[in-house]
């Protein structure tokens, strides 16, 4: 026997970006009792985003600016939320879905996950030794301790050319470290980054080694061109990398990705009947604000269809 208080949604959703609220504001308005539960603060990913110029009816928005909004016109038709609040155990596979954290056991009897997805590691000797003391996966955070220092950002996708602009706000020099000729990130970004004079790009080169004593003093990179060591001496690396779903608590019981994004079909299901994902854990050519909050309505519009057609459950 269990003393835990036992709560009982028609939706549960899981995470707390665009995907989540967008699902919130979906399923609630399609009449469910509607929960959202998430491990951090609200917002997701998002709220670290300096900028957004790139989400419909916002030319420029603050990504922090734009999660309250999600989460302000979620709160509008009723839901009750969870934040901060660890998972123990999860259920998919039965019809009535359990989630338990360490007061409570919630059932549902659809769950939507919007997990998101967190910045990939190098994997790099040093990476994990100088966190906080020189590395960093996060430039809104922590840019401002970089004044008039010099810092490498690792990758070539938008993430990092942006952050690398805006951490020029701060460092003398910024060096782009990309592995190839070519560049991800959009065009104008590109162009963007291209002009500001404070970055140095380093082309076909691959970080291999973080070195420093208190903090962090040198990068050491491979040429990949001559297979020659370059040693840049600096004051932080900040790599931008890409990201990795965030699927701890259910690994296994939905299907996976080879890099462990959860597949969908089009109506973002899962392999589970009544679990769907949204958002940047699935298995999607594009992660952004947009095609997250698109995702989430889906999602959840096809969740209020599948409530639907089960009369013989009782929560
Ligand atoms: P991304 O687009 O996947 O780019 C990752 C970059 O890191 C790529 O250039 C990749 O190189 C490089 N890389 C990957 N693994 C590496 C490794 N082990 N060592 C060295 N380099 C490595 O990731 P992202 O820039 O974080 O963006 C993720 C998504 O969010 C994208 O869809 C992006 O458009 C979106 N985003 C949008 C905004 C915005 O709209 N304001 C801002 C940020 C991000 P290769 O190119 O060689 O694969």
């Amino acid at each position: 026997m269990t003393d835990k208080k036992v709560l009982n949604y028609d939706v549960i959703i899981l995470g707390s970006g665009p995907a989540g609220f967008s699902s919130a504001i979906y399923s609630a308005r399609g009449n469910l009792k509607t929960a959202i539960i998430d491990k951090n603060m609200f917002g997701g990913q998002p709220s670290n985003y300096l900028e957004i110029e790139n989400y419909p009816g916002f030319p420029v928005i603050g990504g922090f600016e734009l999660m309250q909004k999600f989460e302000e016109h979620a709160d509008k038709f009723g839901i009750d939320k969870y934040p901060m609040t660890e998972i123990e155990r999860i259920n998919l596979k039965s019809q009535i879905k359990e989630i338990e954290t360490p007061d409570t056991i919630f059932k549902a009897k659809a769950v939507i996950i919007a997990t998101g997805a967190q910045a990939k590691k190098l994997n790099i000797k040093g990476e994990t030794e100088f966190i906080g003391r020189g590395v960093s996966y996060c430039a809104v955070c922590d840019g401002a301790f970089y004044k008039d220092k010099i810092i490498a950002v690792v990758g070539g996708g938008n993430s990092a050319l942006e952050e690398a602009m805006y951490l020029t706000k701060f460092a003398k020099k910024v060096y782009v470290i990309h592995r190839r000729e070519t560049f991800r990130a959009d065009k104008l970004v590109c162009q963007r980054a291209c002009r500001n004079e404070k970055i140095e790009f380093i082309m076909c080169a691959q970080p291999c080694e973080i070195i420093g004593n208190q903090c962090v003093e040198k990068l050491i990179l491979k040429d990949l061109k001559n297979n020659k060591n370059i040693e840049l001496c600096l004051d932080g690396v900040f790599p931008y990398i890409g990201y990795t779903p965030n699927i701890d608590n259910f690994i296994g019981q939905v299907e996976q990705n080879s890099e462990g994004f959860i597949e969908t079909d089009i109506h973002m299901q899962t392999s589970l009947e009544g679990v769907y994902a949204a958002g940047d854990v699935r298995n999607t050519p594009l992660r952004q604000v947009v095609t997250a909050a698109s995702d989430g309505a889906v999602a959840a519009t096809c969740a209020v269809k599948y409530i639907e057609t089960l009369t013989q459950v009782t929560v």
